[in-house]
Parts: C-alpha cells; sequence; structure tokens
C-alpha cells in the first residue's frame, strides 16, 4: 500500500513547466552565442570599413605624391617643348637636354622628331645613328592627334632601348613652328622607383599598391609579387572607376586571385588612378585575438549556463523527490488513519497479499477471523480469484476456522503498484482484502426467519382448520354412507365409491400437511428448477380456503409455456404466502362492505419478462384492490419490523424476509401502487438465464438495507 505513489510527481520532471523550463534555459544558452556572432559581423564590418578608411587615405597620400613626382617633369617638358625650336641640330637639342637637372628618377630626357626618329639623348652625344622609335606608343599618341594637343602622356612601362631599364615615359608633343606635329619630348621615368617605394609602404605581404592608366595597364604593381604592364581593362575594379572619381575596391584580382577590400581613386590632371588594397586574410586576421576572445567568453558563458540548468534540473529533481516523499508520507498517514478507523469496525480484518503472502495491515490480528482468512488468502481458490483482477470485487465466503463455520463478506482489490507502472507485464501483483465477518448477523437474520415463519405459522394456522375441516367432514359423512350402505346390502361398488372418496380426501389432507412440513422446517435444499405456478398453485393450497371464508375473489393467470425458474419452491411459496396475507389484511381493514363491485380482490398473474430484458425472467404479481399503501411508508415497508398493524397482529418482518429470500434467489421483490391497490411485483431469473449463483443452501435471506428498498 505505501508503495503507492502520485504518477504526477514521477512525471514531475515531463510535466510542461519543467520542459518550459529547460527550454527557456537552452535559450539562454544559445544567447552568448547569438550575441558572439552578432559582435563579430559587427566588429568585422569595422574592420573592413576601416581597413577602407585607412586605404583611401594612403590612397590619396599616394596619388598626391605621383602628382607631386610628375609635376617637376612636366613643367620640364613644357618648358622645352616651348623654347623648342624645329631648326635645333641634335647637336643643339643635346645640349639644351643635358642643361637641365633632372631627378634621379629619370633614366632619361629625349626629343624624338615627327617621323618617330630620336634626335638626341641626354644620355649620350647625338653619334649620327638612327634610331626609330616611330613604332612606340609614346609616339604614335601624338602624331595620332590621340592624346589632346598640349597634355600629357605617361606610357606603358616599357623597356628602353637606350637606357635598357623598364620606364614609363612621360611625353609632350612639340610644334614644328607652324602649329604642326614636330616631334616629341619625352622623359622616361624608371618604375622601379614607384614599386620599391609601393612596396615600402605595404603593411602586409599582399596589400595591393598599384598605379594604373585610364587604358587599363597598370603602370607599377606593388603586391606579393610587383608587376607592370599588366592589362585590367576587363576587370570588375576598372569597370567601378569608370565615370567616378574614386570607389571601393572589393574585389578578387584577376592577376593574382587574392581578395581584397580597399579603395581608388582618380588624379585630376594625369591620366592615372591610384589602387590601394588589403587582403581580406589580412583584415580578418586583424579581427583573430577579438574572435578568439568572444567565442572564448561566448564558450565559457555556455558552459556556466549549461552548469546552471544541470543544477536548476537537479534541484528541480531534489524538490519532486521531497514532494513526492511528502506526498508518500501524508498518503501513508492517511492510509493509517483510514485503516485504524476501519480496524474499529467489529468483525473486520484487513490484509494485503503479495507474492511473499497475506500481512495484517488492519483490524484484529488474533481471533478465529484473521486465522482463517489468513489461511484462506494463501490457498489456491484465492489466487485464481485474484489473478488478473482488474477491479475491486465484492464477494462472500465461508470459512472454516477453529472449529467454527465463518460467513465472510469480502472486497479484494487490486493496488496499483510503481513496478506494476513501469513493467506492465509479469508486474508485481498486490491486492488488499477487507473481510467483515457476518456470522452474528446471519446469526441474527436466522433468528428473525425462524420469528416470522412461526408468525406466519400463527397466522396460516387457522386456514388450515377450515382447510382440513373440510375433507375430514367429507371422509366422515362418506364413512357414514358406506356403512349404511354395508348394512343395507347394497352392492360393492357403493362402498368402493365411498372408499375411493375417503382416499382422496385424505390424499388432499397430506398434501396440506406436507406443506406445513415444509413451512416449519430449516430450509436446506439446494435450488431447484421448477415452475413458479407450482409455488403459486401450493400457496392457494395453504390459505386459499381461509381466504374464501373472508370473501376473497381469489383469481389466477398464468401465461402458457412458461419457462421454469431454479428455486426452493418451499421459500418462494411462503413469500407468495406472506404477500396474499398481507393483501388479505389490508382488504380485510381497507374494504369492510363486500357487495357488488366493492368485492374484494386478489388477483396472481405469472408471466415471462418482455424478451427485452435480459437475462430472461419470470414476473410473479400479486395485485389487490385494497387501496394501495400510502405513499408516506411505501419506502419504508421492506424495512425490518415495520408494521402498520396493531400489536400483536402484525410482526414487521413479512416483507423484509421475502425480500432476502427472492435477493436470494438472484430475483427481486418490488412494490409499487396500482389504480386499486398494491402490487407486489416477484422477478425470478428463467432457467438457463445467465444469473449470478445464488447463496449457499444455508444461508438465511438477509434483511435489505432501507436504501434497497425497491418502490
Ligand atoms: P406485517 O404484515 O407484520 O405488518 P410486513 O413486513 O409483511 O409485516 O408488512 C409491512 C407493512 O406493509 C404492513 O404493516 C402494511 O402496512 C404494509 N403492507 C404490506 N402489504 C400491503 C398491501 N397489500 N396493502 C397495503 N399495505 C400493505
Amino acid at each position: 500500500m505505501s508503495s503507492n505513489r502520485e504518477p504526477g510527481v514521477v512525471q514531475g520532471l515531463f510535466n510542461p513547466v519543467t520542459l518550459l523550463l529547460a527550454a527557456l534555459l537552452i535559450l539562454v544558452g544559445c544567447l552568448p552565442f547569438a550575441a558572439a556572432v552578432m559582435l563579430y559581423t559587427l566588429h568585422s564590418r569595422a574592420e573592413l570599413s576601416e581597413a577602407e578608411v585607412n586605404a583611401a587615405k594612403t590612397a590619396t597620400l599616394l596619388l598626391r605624391s605621383f602628382e607631386q613626382t610628375i609635376e617637376p617633369i612636366d613643367s620640364l617638358l613644357q618648358n622645352f617643348a616651348s623654347t623648342f625650336d624645329p631648326s635645333w641640330t641634335p647637336q643643339q637639342t643635346y645640349d639644351v637636354l643635358r642643361a637641365y637637372s633632372l631627378p634621379a628618377s629619370i633614366v632619361q630626357v629625349a626629343v624624338i622628331d615627327r617621323e618617330g626618329i630620336m634626335v638626341a639623348s641626354n644620355l649620350a652625344m647625338p653619334d649620327g645613328k638612327r634610331l626609330d622609335l616611330s613604332d612606340r606608343e609614346h609616339f604614335r599618341v601624338h602624331r595620332d592627334r590621340n592624346v589632346a594637343h598640349g597634355e600629357l602622356f605617361i606610357s606603358k612601362p616599357v623597356l628602353g632601348r637606350v637606357s635598357n631599364t623598364w620606364t614609363v615615359q612621360l611625353t609632350r608633343a612639340l610644334d614644328d613652328g607652324h602649329g604642326h606635329f614636330g616631334g616629341v619630348i619625352v622623359a622616361s621615368y624608371a618604375i622601379s622607383d614607384f614599386i620599391d617605394f609601393y612596396k615600402k609602404l605595404r603593411v602586409e605581404d599582399d596589400m595591393l599598391i598599384a598605379l594604373v592608366g585610364f587604358d587599363g595597364i597598370v603602370r607599377a604593381r606593388a603586391a606579393g609579387r610587383t608587376s607592370f604592364g599588366d592589362d585590367i581593362s576587363k576587370s570588375s575594379a576598372f569597370t567601378r572607376i569608370q565615370g567616378v572619381h574614386e570607389a571601393v575596391y572589393e574585389f578578387t584580382s584577376s592577376l593574382d586571385g587574392i581578395e581584397r577590400v580597399g579603395y581608388m581613386i582618380k588624379s585630376e590632371r594625369y591620366p592615372i588612378f591610384v589602387v590601394v588594397a588589403y587582403s581580406l586574410e589580412y583584415v580578418r586576421e586583424q579581427t583573430r585575438d577579438f574572435r578568439a576572445a568572444i567565442w572564448g567568453t561566448a564558450l565559457g558563458l555556455a558552459v556556466a549556463l549549461l552548469i546552471l540548468v544541470l543544477l536548476a534540473r537537479r534541484y528541480l529533481n531534489m524538490q519532486n523527490r521531497l514532494y513526492t516523499r511528502e506526498l508518500e508520507g501524508l498518503a501513508r498517514q492517511r492510509e493509517a488513519d483510514v485503516l485504524g478507523a476501519i480496524s474499529r469496525v467489529p468483525g473486520i480484518c484487513v490484509m494485503q497479499v503479495n507474492e511473499d503472502g497475506p500481512t495484517l495491515i488492519g483490524g484484529a490480528g488474533s481471533g478465529p477471523l484473521s486465522a482463517a482468512l489468513g489461511r484462506y488468502l494463501k490457498g489456491g481458490r484465492f489466487q485464481a480469484l485474484s489473478a488478473g483482477l482488474k477491479a475491486p470485487l465484492v464477494c462472500s465466503e465461508h470459512l472454516s476456522g477453529a472449529g467454527q463455520d465463518l460467513e465472510v463478506e469480502m472486497v479484494v482489490a487490486p493496488l496499483r503498484t510503481i513496478e506494476a507502472g513501469e513493467r506492465a507485464e509479469g508486474a508485481r501483483k498486490e491486492v488488499v482484502v477487507f473481510a467483515l465477518d457476518q456470522t452474528p448477523r446471519r446469526m441474527e437474520e436466522n433468528q428473525l426467519y425462524q420469528m416470522s415463519k412461526l408468525a406466519s405459522l400463527g397466522e396460516v394456522a387457522t386456514g388450515l382448520a377450515h382447510e382440513i375441516n373440510q375433507p375430514l367432514g367429507v371422509i366422515r359423512l362418506a364413512a357414514t354412507n358406506a356403512l349404511t350402505g354395508m348394512k343395507k346390502g347394497l352392492p360393492p361398488e357403493h362402498l368402493s365409491g365411498k372408499l375411493q372418496r375417503i382416499i382422496q380426501q385424505t390424499e388432499r389432507m397430506s398434501r396440506i400437511i406436507d406443506h406445513m412440513r415444509i413451512f416449519g422446517r430449516k430450509s436446506d435444499e439446494r435450488l431447484q428448477p421448477s415452475e413458479a405456478t407450482a409455488a403459486v398453485e401450493g400457496a392457494l393450497q395453504v390459505v386459499g380456503a381461509h381466504f374464501r371464508l373472508d370473501n376473497i375473489d381469489l383469481s389466477t393467470r398464468f401465461e402458457p409455456a412458461l419457462p421454469e425458474v431454479l428455486c426452493r419452491q418451499d421459500q418462494l411459496e411462503q413469500v407468495i404466502i406472506n404477500l396474499l396475507q398481507n393483501a388479505r389484511d389490508a382488504l380485510v381493514e381497507h374494504r369492510p362492505d363486500v357487495s357488488g363491485a366493492a368485492r374484494r380482490r386478489i388477483r396472481i398473474d405469472v408471466a415471462r419478462e418482455s424478451a427485452a430484458t435480459s437475462p430472461a425472467m419470470v414476473r410473479i404479481e400479486v395485485a389487490d384492490n385494497a387501496g394501495g399503501i400510502p405513499e408516506g411508508i411505501i419506502e419504508r415497508v421492506f424495512q425490518p419490523f415495520f408494521t402498520t398493524k396493531p400489536p400483536g397482529k402484525g410482526t414487521g418482518l413479512g416483507l423484509s424476509v421475502s425480500f432476502g429470500i427472492i435477493r436470494d434467489h438472484g430475483g427481486s421483490l418490488s412494490v409499487r401502487n396500482g389504480p386499486d391497490g398494491a402490487v407486489f411485483t416477484i422477478r425470478l431469473p428463467a432457467r438457463g438465464a445467465d444469473t449470478p449463483p445464488p447463496s449457499p443452501p444455508d444461508a438465511p435471506p438477509a434483511i435489505p438495507a432501507a436504501s434497497d428498498t425497491p418502490s
């Protein structure tokens, strides 16, 4: 019993509140990671824009520096162009060129005539050799007017034929004195200068610093690998800078495949733009520490929260266990209180039965009941009864113990155990048995039964006197007539007729006396199949004559082909006699006038209950026309000792005993008021109907409780 637990407590961990709490904690556990991702994204973005800003600054500075580098060279070229005289000899031209003080980055300054033939170079005195440079771009763009007159052209990097150095050519067109193309002045700028400078500026290996012409040709490029002359006119970066002055660079290089972020800015004075970009890997590398820090923090927080969740779970478990124990304690206390109260009921014994056998848990531990019950609970009959028991079972048993027979009423209830919940199959079985010793009550009822029979006997005695008196009169008359006939010498037929009559009458008398014997003895017969009509006829034989004296019309109506019932006929007869005597008493009391329509009538109907009722029943109805039972008392007529008859006449036992008899037959006795008087109905299960077995043979009828009383 004490192993019973509240299932809600056992499942406490899985209740919605706990699950919600767990979900909440998991959510909270994820929060650090969500925050870390957000922080990381924000920080990465900030790093990127910072890289862009830095690149923009560097690009602007480099563009300025480029312009400032080019400016004096361009001034020199402009100055030469303005003073140039087409009639100068190569020597004169050489002298002019030599007169200029040139920055170190200028590898050479040369003049090319309108035919593309180099006139003079500052590097060497003219030697009369003819050097044709007409194929060079920096000559062609001026000759073909692809560059506006008076504008500086910055060529692609070329390998100088004279200087043998990679240079970009800064060129300006010369005038022939008539406003026509008269040649080109060229300053060769060593690109290695730019490249070296740019290389120094780089903060990482893959950082890109490039000088690109508006034609998409790289003039100088410092990256992981330095280069020049590459054509990037098809690249996304080149497309991006078209039509704008500056733009963000965020591309994968078409030259080395490295992804970079940075900035591009165009010169307003020269056809050149500068690109400064950091490799994305480098930028990301800057956030590495921060990233490690935030992931570490997030992980730490998540672990802390997980520990918190586990602790909370443990705490909840503990709380649930405590709660369960508290409930179990309360339940045990309640059990003890209930058992304590039950134990006070006289003649009760409560036992718990499991695989180890029965244990007394309430009621008297010593005495014949507990000993007999203990033995019974260990027996095979009880094992069979309790096997597979799902709901409480009420039954009564005859137990023998200490030389005494006990009639015990029992409630056998299966107990739900935790083990049974966990292992449905083959689970440990436990039952509790409440046993109440009904022997004293039975004895009391027996006494009542005998008392009621004696009372009825007294009542029927008068009727019997009449019943026997009549055949006695007939016998006396027949004997007298036979004697007279013999004396007169009448033929033997006369004598045998009279004797026959005497035999018939004695048979009738012996039948009546037999009934009296049945009525008087203690019934110990088993239920026998018999016809309900036979019991009615037997009862009429006992009381019929008496009733006729009281001017009562007794009529019977028997449905043909009635099924038999299982009964003790003497008991059924006694019930019918009780009902008839009550009807007669009511008629005598309420119908003093017996003439005409007001005649006293009792009708007995025996019929089969409608086929719809299951199981099939046979109904015996006893109806009178005495006016019925007042509504105020109809509920109480089956109570023992309830009577409205004067003292000495009524015992108040007839109906209660009758009720018990019929109940023991597995049937029912009820009453209602019909149109003229009371209608008592006996219902008995028809033979073969699936009815519960009646009580043991020597069980006297029970006294019904007030609430059992049918109406
Ligand atoms: P008793 O006959 O000794 O009074 P019963 O138990 O047989 O005891 O009947 C109880 C009471 O039921 C009677 O006193 C009577 O008031 C009422 N009663 C029984 N049968 C009838 C009936 N047919 N008509 C009216 N009242 C009845």
